[in-house]
């Protein structure tokens, strides 16, 4: 069954083999085959070829609907549950899903109630003793392909509203395995999660890669250093997260022996989404003598690159291109620069299996966002080491600020901010400026909010540990930075009080 994922070995009915655990609530893959063989075959009747909606939050459930529906050959298009009126409206108007799989207790709001609603029950799986019948019962396999529709997945809307990236079962199958070889990932790796399931990185890498490789997930439901410590100090050997859940470990670690040890023993510490500060990154490098492998990708490309498990972890960067991905930078009149000399900005294009084929009832943007030659435009600006590390320098859009007749990267500015103990987080934008075109603006909580570090201080801070004309010339304090729901920071909502 669970060519859900395909090419995983079909796990027999009474397979005892931890899969998924959520909380105190556990599958064995027999169980896990049993329930979305069962749920595969409902579906099968009631969805009619449509696609799928999800109703992702953090429970064995949604889990159970993604293999289920993957298994039945209908697209899944996971839902946010803490998406807004709006943005539920619009992804829900766009996909048009048949019908929405949910847990039986979730309380829907109202811009999802007008569609047809089927509750994954996991109670009501077949009553048999696992290893006799439920074999037999199996649904027959979907008759599904490689270039069909296993998902659509909305971006995460950081830069504009969010986009359905249509993901064929070939681009999952394929950035699975080639981190798989990366990561020398095996069916003996327990992964701890504690990230959301609506997004590539939460449900695709941390649900999907451990059942294609007959490893197991252990869900923590919601982030916490103190679930992290417990459950890599029981056994668990990789963990997936983004750079605030790293941030939030980091600040954890110098009064926590516990979860010292425990980084210290995990096989895997694996940060993306968005970049890992290079600050928190040395810090748990100091206090656990390990370091965080970053990785990079989109919903639209799945994984691009990443730091090999046998590979050097450098600060900053992240790896190399994954086997099968083919990746350039180019200039902005697109002529690829050609130099690995740590220094040429461009932007990224990638090409390979990994891309998704469109994006959804959007022609245009599809179009756009290829080349004439088949590369896809990935809108982050990078620079490769002598190595062929991938060092990326931030978003075209909103992290590439052209000052004084230069072009300066945001992130290395907000790096450098968070090397100065005044500063919790840290965030550089651009603003329109007489004189220099533009001028670097710096965002700033203060770690101490009752003694910020004054602006000529910070300026002055950036200035010694970068080109002077990267210091900021203007500093706004605020309280917090503003983040979706994968802590991604949201640049374009940054504005003067
Ligand atoms: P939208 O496309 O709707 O504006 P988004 O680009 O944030 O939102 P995602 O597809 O979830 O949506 O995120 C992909 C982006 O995340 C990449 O283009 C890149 O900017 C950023 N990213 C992912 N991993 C890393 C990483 N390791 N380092 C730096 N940036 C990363
Ligand atoms: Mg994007």
């Amino acid at each position: 069954m669970l060519s859900a994922v395909p090419a995983v070995p079909e796990p027999a009915p009474a397979d005892r083999r931890p899969a998924l655990r959520f909380g105190a609530r556990a599958l064995s893959y027999g169980e896990l085959a049993v329930a979305a063989r069962s749920l595969a075959g409902r579906l099968r009747e009631a969805a009619d070829g449509g696609r799928v909606a999800v109703w992702a939050t953090p429970v064995l459930e949604t889990a159970v609907a993604v293999v289920a529906a993957l298994e039945a050959g209908l697209p899944v298009v996971p839902l946010n549950p803490r998406s807004g009126r709006a943005e539920l409206g619009h992804i829900l108007a766009d996909s048009a899903p048949e019908l929405i799989l949910a847990a039986p207790g979730d309380e829907l709001p109202e811009a999802v109630r007008g569609l047809r609603r089927l509750d994954v029950d996991l109670d009501d799986a077949p009553d048999e003793s696992p290893d006799e019948t439920a074999g037999a019962r199996a649904v027959p396999a979907a008759d599904v392909g490689p270039e069909d529709p296993a998902f659509v997945v909305y971006t995460s809307g950081t830069t504009g509203p969010p986009k359905g990236a249509v993901l064929p079962r070939r681009a999952v199958t394929t950035t699975l395995d080639a981190l798989a070889e990366a990561w020398q990932w095996t069916g003996d790796d327990v992964l701890v999660h504690g990230l959301p399931l609506f997004h590539v990185h939460g449900l695709i890498l941390g649900v999907l890669g451990p059942l294609r490789r007959g490893g197991s997930v252990r869900h923590l439901g919601r982030f916490s250093p103190e679930g992290v410590a417990r459950e890599l100090n029981a056994g668990a050997t990789m963990l997936f997260g983004v750079p605030t859940m790293y941030h939030r470990l980091a600040e954890a670690l110098p009064g926590d022996p516990g979860l010292a040890k425990a980084l210290t023993g995990a096989r895997l510490l694996v940060s993306g989404s968005a970049a890992l500060p290079v600050h928190d990154h040395e810090r748990i490098a100091a206090a656990t003598g390990r370091r965080v492998l970053e990785r990079y990708g989109m919903t639209e490309t799945l994984m691009n690159t990443a730091v090999r498990a046998d590979g050097e972890a450098r600060p900053g960067t992240v790896g190399l291109p994954l086997p099968g991905v083919e990746l350039r930078l180019v200039e902005e009149d697109g002529t690829p620069i050609a130099a690995y000399d740590g220094e040429s900005v461009g932007e990224i294009q990638v090409r390979g299996p990994n891309l998704f084929t469109g994006y959804l009832h959007r022609p245009d943007a599809t179009a756009g966002a290829f080349t004439a030659d088949g590369w896809f435009r990935t809108g982050d600006m990078a620079v490769r080491e002598p190595d062929g590390y991938v060092r990326i320098v931030g978003r075209r859009a909103t992290d590439l600020i052209k000052s004084g007749g230069y072009k300066i990267g945001a992130g290395e500015i907000e790096n450098a901010l968070l090397e100065h103990p005044g500063v919790g987080e840290a965030a550089v934008t651009g603003e329109p400026d007489e004189d220099l075109g533009e001028r670097v603006v710096a965002w700033v909580v203060p770690a101490d909010p009752a003694s910020p570090p004054a602006a000529e201080e910070l300026s002055a801070h950036v200035a010694e540990r970068l080109a002077p004309h990267k210091r900021p010339r203007v500093v706004r304090y605020l309280t917090a930075l503003p983040r979706n729901d994968m802590g991604k920071l949201l640049k374009r909502e940054l504005r003067v009080p």
